[in-house]
């Protein structure tokens, strides 16, 4: 009879389907941390980017200063030598505009320094990162990898057992399993106590008999899955303990 192999059939799916679910968690868990770990990575990569860039700034900004410091010096030296209170005003104008510039070099070049600090503590922050997602990486990726092919091997184990199954079934028979699996997940449940498990609605007297019969494949009026019958185990471990009393 069909609905023995039916039972079998969706043992090894229900099997297959707990084992893919493992599979896959432990993939993604396993994709998310390499993930992770390449961003922070990267955004690392683009922070020393930046800050290399921000000390060739000041750098550039400190030779900036050291020149106009310089310049000073020159134009200082000249001062002295001022023939008239005209070139006296125009070197002291050109003194003090320099001033000025070297003060607002300086203001940048703190600026940088404040932009270099913030880019070294994010920096630090996500190279921790990349250690602690690289110890987790190191301690579980091996592990996680010969589960993954550990239940891989499950699962082509279990699709050939599903195959040899298969071969007993009626074509039609299979493809209405198939069918009803598709929309209700569980596609043979157990009729107990004359109520479908699978909708827990009552099933009709004459329908439930023919279940019992087991002659021809019986579907649930309500939720149109493949029905068996299923002994009232409660009943069935009560009766003897009738009987032992009465003994
Ligand atoms: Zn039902």
């Amino acid at each position: 009879m069909d609905i023995e192999q039916l039972k079998q059939l969706q043992d090894v799916d229900i099997q297959i389907a707990n084992i893919y679910q493992e599979k896959t968690e432990l993939e993604e868990t396993l994709q998310k941390d390499e993930e992770a770990y390449k961003n922070a990575e990267i955004t690392v990569a683009e922070f020393n980017k930046n800050y290399e860039q921000l000390e060739a700034e000041k750098k550039a900004k400190e030779a900036e200063i050291q020149q106009t410091t310089e310049m000073i010096k020159r134009w200082d030296a000249r001062l002295k030598e001022a023939k008239s209170g005209r070139e006296y005003q125009a070197f002291m104008r050109e003194i003090n505009g320099a001033k000025r510039d070297i003060s607002e070099i300086e203001n940048a070049v703190l600026k940088i320094m404040e932009e270099l600090e913030k880019i070294d503590t994010t920096r630090g922050e996500e190279k921790k990162k990349i250690e602690e997602i690289g110890q987790r990486l190191q301690q579980t990726s091996e592990q996680s990898k010969s589960r993954i092919s550990v239940l891989a091997k499950q699962i082509q184990d279990l699709d050939l057992k599903k195959n040899t199954i298969a071969k007993n079934i009626t074509p039609t028979m299979l493809s209405m399993y198939e069918q009803i699996k598709k929309q209700r997940h569980k596609a043979i449940v157990g009729v107990k106590k004359s109520i479908c498990q699978g909708c827990h609605v009552n099933i009709p007297p004459q329908l439930f008999n023919e279940v019992i019969m087991n002659n021809r494949i019986i579907l649930c009026p309500h939720c149109q899955r493949i029905l068996y019958y299923v002994e009232d185990t409660v009943a069935a471990e009560q009766k003897p303990k009738r009987n032992k009393k009465a003994v």
